[in-house]
């Protein structure tokens, strides 16, 4: 999973597809990973791994997802790569947040 590779390569934490992450809304909860746009945004588009058909077999037990836009770029990059990543700009929260975020914006 390119959220996670990125994550823990910049942090050092070890692999752990259940990381804790402190939510200032929710307490302490599961991580999962949205790109910039999703945070705040909303009516943006929610692709998440399931829907454009990308497998990463154990990985893929956290939660992800980005925007429409962020889709347009994979798609023109064939894939994750650093332009990609870049325009995504991975955030962070937590479970509950993601939720929300997936009510605001799933068309
Ligand atoms: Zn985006
Ligand atoms: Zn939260």
């Amino acid at each position: 999973m390119w959220f996670k590779r990125k994550l823990s390569r910049k942090s050092g934490l070890k692999h752990d597809n259940r990381r804790a992450v402190e939510c200032c809304q929710h307490g302490t909860r599961y991580a999962a990973y949205v790109c910039q746009h999703l945070v705040r945004g909303s009516k943006l588009g929610f692709f998440t791994p399931d829907l454009v058909h990308i497998t990463d077999s154990d990985e893929n037990r956290d939660r992800c997802a980005w925007c429409s836009a962020c889709e347009q770029v994979r798609e023109e990059q064939k894939g994750w790569n650093d332009i990609s990543e870049g325009a995504a700009g991975i955030t962070m929260i937590c479970d509950a947040c993601f939720e929300a975020s997936r009510l605001r914006n799933q068309t």
